[in-house]
């Protein structure tokens, strides 16, 4: 028998991109788009793909999996069941985190990371760095060498009390990224507000889970991101900004934007469909509903669309950080715990598509070449992924979703695959749903059913790229033209 051309063809699918809006087969060999045409020829697989949508696989750019909290709590997911959530709803490429906590050392932790996902992923994944201890080594050796080595991104804390890292070492930092070329990531919320925030409501009684909204006030988001705009300016260090939560924080950015300046920002599912009333809930039932920075208001869901509408944001992550509604996570100090008591986060990496595409193609809001945009070309983009993952495209990796964009599916807390076994979402109708979902050219959710295995995702090394360059433009202060000739970048 003469060797097919191709290893899998699905055909008659209508190909969605952030772009492009067609009719065609699709043909895969070797784990990549060979073709993209009209009756290709046979392929040893076929796959029908006739009234569906083809989506390219989504790209999380911000998920914990399997990650020690500050606190010392390892969240609800393993890299499996987390990287299996994820393939469930769509997604096939992950950005995690490898979390350095003070006195660890970062290259130990991220072998650590990197072993932990090895072992259990079913789709691709790359990795933030945390740097919760920036020692002299840790900048001066561990930095460079990591990003050389292909971990890109680190991220960094401005609250918490453990993790934030305070100004002068956030400049320390951002230097560092400079330096090897690598983007930084923050958590841009004013420490000593939620801090002061936070005793003040727990000492006058105020310990329900709905004061978490109150004790991060949003102004501490707006404050937090002029001053991390400030500092990235005068480092000249281009800076993504996670889960952009609050109006004032979008027109922060939107002027720093609007300035010429290097600043990319991120939302979640969680900051456009819930509000702070969902925590307002019966005893400690509200914890469910608790992250940070917490839901606000609708007329900040509204601005935060605008906000991606105008390119502003450019990403929707989902931040999927699970805790069980138990002792081992939610609950960890007993039945009657403080707001400050409850670990912070929401599993969210497998609703993260479906919730979008319903509001966004299904309700029509902005539409589908920018839902494809939002979920995976942007993050693939900024992320340096690009043009790997992120899209279908001839060359790219064969990551595609068959979507059926008419299925109605009624979320509930035992339809998810994480390890949090609830999702905040439950009781909420979308429309539309991934059924098919191909990593590499492989299907590893067959009509909604797992057909992959454990440490069958692989890691994908990057560098900074384009989007992680600074621009060159020093303000006066730094520029030795203009500054008396003091060399300081
Ligand atoms: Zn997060």
């Amino acid at each position: 028998m003469p060797e097919l051309a191709f290893d899998c063809v699905i055909r008659g699918g209508r190909v969605a991109t952030a772009v492009d809006d067609f009719v065609a087969d699709v043909a895969i060999k070797d784990g990549v788009i060979a073709a993209i045409g009209r009756n290709l020829g046979q392929g040893a697989a076929e796959l029908d793909a006739k009234d569906r949508l083809l989506l390219p696989g989504g790209v999380d750019a911000h998920a914990h999996i399997e990650q020690l909290s500050a606190a010392g709590i390892v969240n609800s997911d393993t890299f499996e069941s987390a990287t299996v959530s994820a393939a469930h709803g769509g997604t096939t490429t992950v950005i995690c985190f490898a979390a350095q906590h003070r006195g660890m050392n970062l290259q130990t932790v991220v072998g650590d990371y990197l072993a932990l996902a090895k072992k259990g992923a079913v789709i691709d994944y790359t990795f933030h760095m945390i740097i919760a201890d920036p020692t002299e080594v840790t900048l001066k050796e561990h930095v460079p060498a990591l990003v050389s080595q292909g971990h890109s991104t680190l991220k960094v804390f401005m609250t918490y009390d453990l993790l934030n890292v305070g100004d002068e070492k956030l400049l320390d930092i951002l230097l560092a990224a400079r330096q090897s070329r690598a983007l930084v990531c923050v958590h841009a919320e004013n420490h000593g507000m939620v801090s002061w925030m936070g005793k003040r409501l727990v000492e006058k009684g105020y310990t329900a889970p709905k004061y978490h909204t109150i004790s991060h006030p949003r102004g501490c988001e707006a404050e937090a991101f002029n001053r991390l705009i400030a500092f990235a300016e005068l480092i000249d260090q281009p800076i993504m900004i996670f889960h952009v939560s609050t109006a004032e924080g979008v027109a922060v950015i939107r002027q720093a934007r609007g300035r010429g300046l290097k600043v990319f920002a991120e939302t979640c599912p969680q900051y456009l469909f819930m509000t702070a009333k969902d925590l307002d809930k019966p005893g400690v039932e509200g914890a469910k509903w608790m992250c940070s920075p917490p839901p606000r208001t609708e007329a900040d869901q509204e601005a935060i669309w605008q906000g991606l509408a105008l390119g502003d944001l450019q990403v929707i992550s989902s931040d999927h950080a699970p805790y069980a509604f138990d002792a081992t996570g939610k609950l960890m100090a007993g039945h009657t715990p403080t707001f400050k008591q409850i670990a912070n986060g929401l599993p969210g990496i497998e609703a993260r598509l479906p919730l979008l595409f319903d509001a966004m193609v299904a309700k029509g809001r902005l539409g589908l070449h920018k839902f494809v945009e939002l979920t995976a070309t942007a993050p693939a983009k900024i992320y340096n992924l690009h043009p790997r993952k992120g899209s279908i495209a001839i060359g790219a990796d064969a990551d595609i979703v068959i979507w059926d964009a008419k299925r109605q599916v009624t979320l509930a807390d035992n339809l998810m695959h994480d390890g949090a076994r609830y999702t905040p979402y439950a009781g909420r109708t979308v429309t539309g749903w991934p059924t098919t979902v191909l990593r590499r050219g492989e299907v590893i959710v067959r009509d909604g059913k797992l057909a992959a295995k454990p440490g069958s995702g692989t890691w994908l090394p990057r560098a900074g790229g384009a989007p992680a360059a600074p621009h060159g433009r020093l303000t006066a202060d730094a520029d030795p033209v203009r500054n008396f000739g003091a060399k300081l970048i």
